[in-house]
């Protein structure tokens, strides 16, 4: 039998050679995004601007599969979080975000990762295996879908995209710049591209590649203000060091006129890396370096070997930064009643759902401490 091409998560041109493939105009091209993406439509039988002949022949041809969402919360504070079960059985996690007229998607792009920082529980789980940009638009549907028709709604719901979620996106390179032509595509979803971040643990030549492929928003994780103190908490520093990875994000920067700084995401450990000095440290280093400083208190989790931060050592820290000179957010933890905080994707559901709790047990056993 034939294999059917999945057609979700394809880029405008993926779909363009598809359709020539078939003996198709590339206009099917909008025609097909429209449906899917505008309209949520992944029934071929609904899209009746297709001919019945077109609408057999994708049938024979294609698909427009997706994860089964195996679990989704809604929080009180309107934060959405969605569990997608992969065909392989692995489990991602997709969470929702509104804010004022900003509605933020944070979305996985592996089943878990292997860089293993040490204050995060998708790195502790270990690598499982990357999404295909299927799994990833995939996660963008759901959402979107979770309210319903757009032109029923009134408006788009997903405003905001951020590759925050499990995995680290420029280790899953192509599927990720596939991904992030559809949601930026017009036909698609038309994500602005300010409104499109993509967040990197710092993978150097990585982050120059990604200048020839999209222009999109760089938030980078930098969790220490010396190669030293890195080296411990994020392991593929030893690899890439802070200053190599400065510098290739001021390369990105440089090959987009608009595109005037990066974001720099520090999350905040007590007593680890949130010293007055580490402060003092991290303004020096970041000096010449055009960047926003979001601080992201800890996040707990089971096992975790960290703590979080009272409230007065991340204002003080805070402090030294806004001083300085820096524009410095804190980050506030949101969808705390559903477990949907940053570093906390995926690793409570076993209770709730049957099928999942070999696969959380195995999790948990990889994140016992190793002794
Ligand atoms: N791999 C990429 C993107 C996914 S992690 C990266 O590392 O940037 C997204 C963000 O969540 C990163 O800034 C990461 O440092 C942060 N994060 C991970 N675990 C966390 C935790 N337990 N508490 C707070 N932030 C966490
Ligand atoms: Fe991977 Fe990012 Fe977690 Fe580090 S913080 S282990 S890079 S997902």
């Amino acid at each position: 039998m034939q294999t059917k091409t999945n057609l979700l998560g394809l880029s405008r041109t993926g779909l363009d050679a598809f359709f020539q493939s078939i003996g198709e105009k590339k206009f099917r091209t909008k025609q097909l995004m429209q449906w899917v993406y505008q309209r949520q439509v992944v029934d071929f039988d609904a899209m009746t601007d297709l001919s019945v002949q077109l609408r057999e022949k994708l049938k024979t041809t294609a698909s427009l599969a997706m994860p089964i969402v195996v679990h989704k919360e809604f929080s009180t504070d309107g934060t959405r979080k969605f569990v997608l079960e992969l065909d392989s059985g692995n489990r991602v996690e997709a969470v929702f975000i509104p804010e004022g007229q900003r509605g933020t998607l944070c979305i996985s792009t592996q089943v878990g990762c292997a860089l293993d920082c040490k204050f995060c529980s998708t790195g502790k789980q270990g690598f499982f295996s990357d999404l295909t940009s299927a799994e990833i638009v995939s996660q963008v549907w759901i959402a979107a879908q979770s309210f319903g028709v757009p032109e029923n709604i009134g408006h788009k719901p997903v405003t905001n995209i951020v590759l925050m979620g499990m995995g680290e996106p420029l280790l899953n390179f192509g599927p990720c710049i596939e991904a992030i032509h559809v949601m930026l595509d017009d036909f698609a979803y038309s994500i602005s591209k300010r409104r499109l971040t993509l967040s990197t643990s710092g993978i150097a030549p990585k982050i120059r590649e990604l200048a020839d492929h999209v222009d999109v928003a760089l938030a980078l994780s930098l969790h220490a203000p010396n190669d030293e103190l890195h080296d411990e908490i994020v392991p593929i520093n030893k690899k890439y060091p802070i200053q190599e990875v400065l510098d290739a994000c001021r390369e990105y920067l440089s090959r987009f006129s608009a595109r005037k700084r990066v974001i720099i995401e520090y999350v905040l450990l007590d007593g680890v890396n949130d010293k007055f000095e580490h402060a003092h440290q991290l303004v020096k280093l970041l000096q010449d370096f055009p960047c926003k400083i979001n601080l992201i208190p800890f996040n707990p989790f089971p096992h975790a070997p960290y703590k979080r931060p009272n409230g007065q050592r991340i204002q003080k820290f805070k402090d030294v930064l806004a001083q300085a000179g820096f524009v410095t957010t804190v980050r506030t933890t949101r969808g705390e009643d559903i477990d949907a905080a940053c570093g906390q994707l995926v690793g409570q559901v076993a209770d709730k759902t049957r099928r999942s709790q070999d696969w959380q047990a195995a999790v948990w056993k990889k994140m016992q401490p190793s002794v």
